[in-house]
């Protein structure tokens, strides 16, 4: 009997030929300039699934190009708040007509389960409708107040061009947190998916295109972060950058940025601690652990990596994690049933390898897992689920995003404790805490250093709710209005009634 629930190879065919992507530059689809390609092979199949062009500096440069004489020229910038509301819903509708398509792309190039991809797509495509509701309703202030003959505006102003830079995880859905309110604001934009999964992106912008919104209004360049990211984030006609990913490329993002003192927003990773108190339901408190660390295969920014744990209930609730984890079904990401796919890149499985190595050889606990999950009839790379438990605060498993399916378990006896080790992090982007008590949740919610604190739940987001983190999770919100907020300016226009201001010299008379 194996120990995994594992999902074999269905008979569920991959596409006979690969998907072939180019940049979007100028509403047209180009190859690069200097002829370029790349291919990305699916983690779960080991085959070609798409054909990419690689971008360049030139390519870059055409696209920021676009970007800019689009925004200069207010083709987009000027239109009402209803123009640009019309066109993202238009665009949400396509993306659900698209949803198979796309979801199936997804999986293909990030490895992730085709039931979670077709559920991020329909995720997306509320963000669209939600930011086109923020369009319309976008306003300013006004100020009646200063004085009989005066009156400010607060002028509400797209920034400009932004550059968008998203990672492999979630691409659909990250790029649909920030580009529909980038378009919300009146910005134009340049996106550079993530090289490991460039084709859903291009699908978007095929539906953008589709969808009548004016050319040279989005933009695409396919590649590397160096140079495609790099050039864009140094290009001084380009007046932000949105970036998700690594804490590590934020930081080189925000250097290259500060030479042309762009604004930058940032989401970046998370070391996202549940914290269990012998009161919750712990029924509830178990499938939210196993969903929160094994959900997108652990690759996750708000992956719920460490739990800790009572010491009252922790031999029994860890026994209870192992069992469970057992059933979760792991495998093949083209069949429905599946729950957890494959790991995104063979260097990525051997890094959350090293992770799980480093914390067995330092002491800790391996009580499930750790190794490669061989799933029969596919050539792909798939990682055990794991649970490691003697884990101690200073340990790097306990520190660092493993981005995978390894659960890491600390123990606590106060809720001073239990503040201390949640806080006792460089990261700090979501946290949750279990229990019946609403004044342990409260009071936790108060103290935990966390963008996001989920309190008997784990991971729900809302269109309406702003995500982002603090400390070196990144900086700047997604979603809600302050989503919106991310690509406006505040121009103050202060206006005198009447020719009532008292000279500063007074004039001559005659
Ligand atoms: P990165 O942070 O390296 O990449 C994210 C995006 O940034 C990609 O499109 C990448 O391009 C681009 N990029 C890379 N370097 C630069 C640069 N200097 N300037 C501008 N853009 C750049 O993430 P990885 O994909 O390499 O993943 C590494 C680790 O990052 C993971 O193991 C995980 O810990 C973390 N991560 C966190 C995410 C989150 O949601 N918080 C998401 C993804 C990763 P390209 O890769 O195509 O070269």
């Amino acid at each position: 009997m194996t120990d995994f629930n594992v999902v074999a190879a269905g008979d569920r065919a991959i596409p006979a030929q690969p998907f072939v992507a180019r940049h979007l530059i100028d509403g047209e689809w180009r190859t690069s300039a200097d002829g370029a390609t790349f291919e990305r092979v699916s983690p779960s199949h080991g085959s070609v699934v798409t054909l990419a062009s690689k971008g360049g500096s030139e390519d870059v440069e055409r696209a920021v190009s676009a970007a800019r004489s689009t925004f200069d020229k207010g083709t987009w910038s000027s239109t009402s708040g209803k123009e640009r509301a019309t066109l993202l819903l238009r665009v949400a509708d396509l993306i659900d007509r698209e949803r198979d398509r796309i979801a199936l792309m997804e999986t293909l190039e990030s490895g992730k389960p085709i039931s979670q991809a077709k559920s991020e797509i329909e995720g997306a495509a509320d963000l669209w409708r939600y930011a086109a509701s923020l369009a319309r309703t976008m306003h300013g202030e006004s100020h009646n107040s200063l004085g009989s003959d005066m009156l400010g505006l607060v002028l509400r102003e797209p920034v400009g061009v932004a550059a968008i830079i998203t990672p492999w995880n979630f691409p659909f859905l990250i790029v649909s947190q920030k580009l529909p309110f980038a378009l919300a604001a009146g910005c134009t934009a340049v996106i550079k998916p993530s090289e490991m999964t460039p084709a859903t992106t291009v699908i978007l912008g095929e539906l953008i295109v589709e969808a009548g919104v004016p050319a040279g209004v989005v933009n695409i360049v396919l590649g590397h972060g160096d140079p495609v990211g790099m050039a864009m984030t140094a290009d001084p006609r380009v007046d932000m950058v949105t970036f998700t990913g690594s804490t590590g490329v934020g930081k080189a993002i925000v250097t290259a940025a500060a030479g042309t003192l762009k604004k930058v927003s940032l989401e970046l990773g998370g070391k996202n601690p549940q914290v269990i108190f012998p009161d919750a339901d712990l029924q509830d408190a178990l499938d939210a652990v196993v969903f929160g660390v094994y959900f997108n295969a652990g690759e996750c920014c708000n992956s719920g990596s460490r739990i800790i744990v009572h010491e009252d209930i922790a031999d029994e609730f860890v026994a209870r994690t192992v069992d469970l984890s057992r059933r979760v079904p792991f495998g093949d990401p083209l069949d429905p049933a599946t729950k957890v796919g494959a790991i995104i890149t063979p260097e990525h499985h051997a890094k959350i390898d090293r992770h799980v190595r480093d914390a067995a050889a330092g002491g800790a606990d391996i009580r499930l897992g750790g190794s490669g999950l061989p799933v029969p009839g596919l050539n792909g790379q798939f990682y055990q689920p794991t649970v490691v438990a003697n884990v101690s605060g200073n340990m790097s498993i306990a520190r660092e995003e493993v981005f995978g399916p390894v659960l890491s378990v600390l123990t606590f006896n106060t809720l001073d404790e239990a503040i201390a080790l949640v806080n006792d992090a460089e990261y700090g982007l979501s946290a949750g805490v279990w229990s019946d008590n609403v004044h342990t949740c409260l009071e936790f919610a108060r103290r935990a250093h966390a963008g996001t604190v989920w309190t008997n739940t784990w991971m729900d987001g809302f269109a309406e709710m702003p995500f982002g983190g603090v400390k070196e999770s990144g900086q700047g919100r997604e979603l809600g209005r302050y989503g919106l907020e991310e690509f406006l300016e505040a121009k103050t226009v202060a206006m005198r009634i009447g020719r009532t201001r008292a000279p500063w010299i007074e004039p001559q008379t005659a």
